[in-house]
């Protein structure tokens, strides 16, 4: 969908870039499209999935997730969350959002955001919001120049207007940044690592929410160039951890994975322990992912139960107590071409008995 932008840079502007172009897609009028159907619970410990919406067409994805023991369910998009937002206002995400319901089944929304926090346009009127890259020219490819008040600004009004519009039943709201890649490199922001510039806008936009909603809770995801923990930034209270370890090898259980050395190893996620509270920590884990091990060719999941197992209670030892898997294409094609998955059930199964015995 076309972004609009006003003429003019102010505050009030921004708000309504990002209204109007939630409005651009709202057919449905009248209906509610977050999901803040069921009470938070600031107590609750996560076991979900993550996946598009796509993955739905697995018929009563929602009745499948309680039988496994499951409490919460993150639709996703990889690039924009105005896509989720017109998903939830069909029928099919009527639906859905109301199967959770019935099933008691949290409602969460991951995405990357910076582009929607930040609109793109508005590189045509002022290219300091946005960031230098490595060899030092402004470009809108990705996320923001920090160091701009004006683009950070921007970013948090988009970023509470998106949480107006959809409302994970959890309070834990996800913004991360496009495509987990690099942040700016301009003079101001170069000695921030990429981690230190995340939690920046993070920090920015947890502060805003907690003024409305006080016990809301804002991931600051740990994954490729934000991997290593932020050195400079602390976080404020409410930013979580959200540890995905996308590299990493499945072929070996994770507590073999211990060397700095070693791609998304566990090193990484020790270090971010030392900034970031392991009791409110997530792990967003692939086992279930079989786009990420598919990668087209429509291959059966390499699914190993005692492995599984073995990460999950790496990650307990760690005192991680909150656990989600991506689990897109697990759709109806999937179960076509290779019948009814035992996985779903085992993973919950796991799950209930070693975090929840
Ligand atoms: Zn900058």
């Amino acid at each position: 969908m076309p972004i609009e932008v006003s003429a003019s840079l102010t505050r009030r502007t921004f708000v309504q870039t990002a209204i109007s172009g939630l409005a651009g897609c709202g057919c449905m009028a009248g209906r509610r499209a977050g999901a803040a159907e069921i009470a938070p619970e600031p107590s609750l410990r996560i076991r979900g999935v993550v996946m598009v919406p796509e993955t739905l067409t697995w018929k009563d994805w929602p009745d499948r997730a309680r039988r496994a023991g499951l409490n919460t369910i993150s639709l996703h998009h990889p690039t924009s969350p105005r896509k989720l937002l017109e998903f939830v206002r069909t029928e099919a995400g009527q639906e859905f959002l109301a199967r959770c319901k019935n099933q008691e089944l949290h409602v969460e929304f991951d995405f990357h955001a910076m582009r929607d926090l930040v609109p793109r346009g508005l590189f045509a009127k002022d290219r300091s919001l946005f960031r230098t890259n490595d060899s030092g020219t402004r470009t809108p490819d990705q996320n923001f120049c920090v160091h701009s008040a004006t683009a950070m600004r921007t970013a948090v009004e988009n970023a509470l207007a998106f949480a107006r519009a959809l409302r994970p039943t959890t309070e834990r709201y996800y913004y991360w940044s496009d495509g987990c890649a690099s942040w700016c490199r301009c003079s101001r922001c170069r000695e921030l690592s990429d981690s230190d510039q995340a939690l920046l806008v993070e920090n920015a936009i947890v502060k805003a929410l907690r003024s409305e909603k006080p016990v809301a809770q804002v991931a600051h995801l740990a994954c490729h160039v934000t991997m290593p923990p932020p050195k400079t930034i602390k976080p404020e209270a409410g930013v979580f951890l959200q540890f995905a370890p996308a590299r990493r090898r499945y072929d070996l259980p994770y507590s073999q994975q211990r060397s700095k050395d070693e791609t998304d190893s566990l090193w990484y996620l020790e270090r971010n322990l030392e900034v970031f509270p392991a009791a409110t920590a997530q792990a967003l884990e692939y086992w279930l992912d079989v786009s990420r091990f598919s990668r087209g060719k429509k291959l059966p999941l390499p699914w190993d139960r005692n492995r599984v197992r073995a990460d999950l209670g790496t990650y307990r030892a760690l005192g991680i107590q909150h656990i989600k898997s991506f689990a897109n294409d697990l759709d109806a094609e999937y179960v076509r071409r290779h019948g009814e998955p035992t996985f779903l059930a085992e993973y919950g199964a796991a799950l209930a008995e070693l975090f929840d015995p």
